[in-house]
């Protein structure tokens, strides 16, 4: 399930191996084009259901990355894997995870790492999902059991680059808030320091970290005062951006939740929502945002290039009329 380095991220990291030395930071191959080290596809917010022909759409966008002339050596989910398990009870969850796991395995034949978002913990609103919270599988559990992983935050090595997904989910109350825990925080900074300060890397998160639309609210009609929500952007922000800052190495993260797409350029990094591949929860477009996923090209001299890409996807016209479940 997850290939080692791929061939042409071995490739390409012998060709910056071998020319580093007479350009510094510039990788080029010999006919002097750049050499890529990774291509990634970021596909966010696929909200799979029975409903709205959620599973078509998931496995349209699959067929649309594994047909890609110049395929992706790697998906990377963005989380909301799921349409809602925080508000349902078991068999509901385990359908939707059901649909989820099999239209993967049936149509995509890339490398998968997942990064888990907030309708893929199981009875967050314990009332309406009929949990107590002492179940086995409670919680984010129950979408690692569904996934095979191990830990709901990890990292890894592909190709030159190091990859960090996190988990910005807290549960809070009968909702959830954007953070780190103290638990993930103590082994970012760990994490980040073992890193060798010329591999670049990329972080993955569910709540992104920094967040155009979130920024954009009303004033309070009475206070006058703009509040961003806790619950859209990480509300530890600071903390992380700070972390990035002494380590030059960070070179962008990637987020979905809001289903639009963003760019922040910050002390020297990107960070990019990447719209969704739901779109409007599988009704459409959402506000300038079409159905979709992200392509990332990762280069050995920590640079990249992302574009937002289409598949072509035509919600169905009784989407939206249809019993609607969790919307937000
Ligand atoms: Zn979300």
């Amino acid at each position: 399930m997850y290939p080692q380095v791929s061939r042409r991220g071995v490739l390409a990291g012998a060709v910056a191996g071998a020319v580093a030395s007479v350009w510094p930071g510039e990788a080029r191959a010999q006919d002097g084009r750049r050499t890529r080290a990774l291509r990634v596809a970021h596909l966010t917010d696929l909200h799979v259901q029975p409903e709205r022909r959620a599973g078509e759409g998931m496995a349209a966008c699959l067929a649309h990355v594994n047909a890609l002339a110049d395929k992706p050596d790697l998906i990377l989910t963005g989380g909301d894997l799921v349409m809602d398990t925080a508000e349902q009870g078991e068999a509901r969850t385990a359908l939707q995870w059901d649909l989820f796991t099999k239209t993967l395995r049936d149509h995509n034949g890339i490398a998968v790492e997942h990064c888990l978002g907030n309708h893929d913990f199981w009875g967050m609103n314990k009332k309406k999902s009929a949990t107590t919270g002492e179940e086995r599988n409670y919680g984010k559990k129950r979408a690692l059991e569904a996934l095979g992983l191990a830990a709901r935050y990890r990292s890894f090595d592909r190709a030159g680059w190091h990859v960090v997904v996190l988990d910005s989910v807290m549960h809070e109350g009968d909702g959830y808030i954007g953070r780190l825990d103290e638990e993930q925080w103590e082994w970012l900074k760990g994490d980040l320091a073992a890193t060798p300060t010329d591999r670049p890397v990329l972080v993955v998160t569910h709540i992104p970290i920094l967040s155009v639309p979130a920024a954009l609210v009303e004033p309070h009609k009475e206070t006058g005062k703009r509040e961003i929500s806790r619950s859209w952007v990480l509300t530890d922000a600071k903390r992380v951006v700070g972390l990035f800052a002494k380590h030059r190495n960070v070179k962008a993260c990637l987020s979905g939740h809001i289903h639009e797409i963003d760019r922040i350029e910050y002390q020297g990094v990107a960070y990019i929502c990447d719209g969704a591949v739901s779109g409007n929860w599988w009704k459409g477009r959402h506000k300038e945002c079409d159905e979709g996923y992200g392509i990332v090209d990762l280069y050995p001299d920590g640079t990249f290039e992302h574009r937002y890409v289409t598949y072509g996807w035509r919600a169905s016209p009784n989407a939206s009329i249809e019993a609607g479940l969790y919307q937000a």
